[in-house]
């Protein structure tokens, strides 16, 4: 059990306090990073856990990127690409969909593709969340390649 940022030996105990406070292996040192981060930009816990999957798969990403006009959860520059989690899903109003789409519109026109995925799912099928946003990386890739 060590730090997935500076491979820090994580004690029993502390890594227990990491699980249960962010549900991944960090270090005391970079807990609090992450929860300035959260406590900042009210970054939902299942953000953290998929950019370290991601990050554990070999995947450049950056949390909490500011592309102008507002925070992306995760983004993947390489590809373009913004992923955004959504933990109220399940009672979204018709103002939160016409903004969604609005927000969806204008990354498209920057080039850029905008997923949503629903909390639960990082919760109950991480691995299988990163292995299909790693398809959608290849998908992109050679979309990049071929304009
Ligand atoms: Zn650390």
């Amino acid at each position: 059990m060590t730090c997935l940022e500076c491979n820090k030996e994580l004690s029993y105990d502390a890594h227990r306090k990491a699980m249960d406070r962010l549900g991944v292996e960090l270090c005391e040192m970079h807990q609090r990073r992450i929860i300035k981060l959260i406590e900042i930009n009210k970054t939902p816990r299942e953000a953290i856990q998929l950019y370290y999957g991601l990050k554990e798969s070999g995947v450049n990403a950056m949390l909490e990127w500011w592309d102008g006009t507002k925070s992306i959860d995760i983004a993947i520059s390489r590809v373009k690409l913004n992923i955004e989690i959504d933990t109220e899903y399940h009672m979204m109003t018709h103002e939160q969909a016409i903004n969604d789409l609005e927000e969806a519109m204008h990354s498209f026109k920057n080039g850029f593709t905008t997923i949503r995925i629903p909390h639960v799912l990082i919760k109950y099928y991480l691995k299988e969340t990163v292995v299909n946003i790693l398809g959608i990386m290849d998908g992109l890739r050679v979309h990049l390649k071929a304009i």
